[in-house]
């Protein structure tokens, strides 16, 4: 798969809302079985948090693709901009499956997608804090490697 794009849930899982992306990770893997072991109905797996905000998940690239780790299990979740953070493997269920508030990069998305889709997919990685300047001088300085 080439294409000049990080992708998200969206392209990955062809699915075009937040509600379609939720129905779709409570309808894969242990979602479902996690859940009701804990007694939480479905209708009410991965609504808005209430109480206290938990910590939030923080989206990076990794091979081409926005994800985010779960703090709860680790596992890595594809990401979809719009949704909150709702891991498919623990569906959340210490917060008993509330979503979880997920952090994008404020302003610089587009540019540090733009300089990481010259990049082979292997190398289209950024994590949070590191600068458009800095992927552009990586870029320049791998120029062999990442081609
Ligand atoms: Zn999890």
């Amino acid at each position: 798969m080439g294409g000049a794009m990080i992708i998200t849930a969206r392209e990955m899982f062809s699915v075009s809302t937040p509600s379609e992306y939720r129905d779709w990770i409570i309808g894969h893997g242990p979602a479902r079985g996690a859940a009701a072991a804990i007694g939480v109905a479905l209708s009410d797996v991965g609504n808005d948090h209430r109480g206290p905000t938990p910590a939030p998940v923080l989206a990076y690239i990794n091979e081409g693709r926005w994800v985010g780790d779960c703090p709860q299990c680790n596992a890595s979740m594809m990401l979809m901009r719009g949704a909150p953070f709702l891991c498919a493997n623990c569906v959340n269920t210490d917060l008993g499956c509330q979503a979880r508030p997920l952090i994008w990069p404020t302003d610089d998305q587009a540019e540090i997608e733009a300089l990481l889709t010259v990049r082979s997919i292997a190398n289209r990685n950024w994590t949070p804090g590191e600068s458009v300047d800095l992927l552009r001088a990586e870029n320049i300085e791998h120029r062999a490697e990442f081609a």
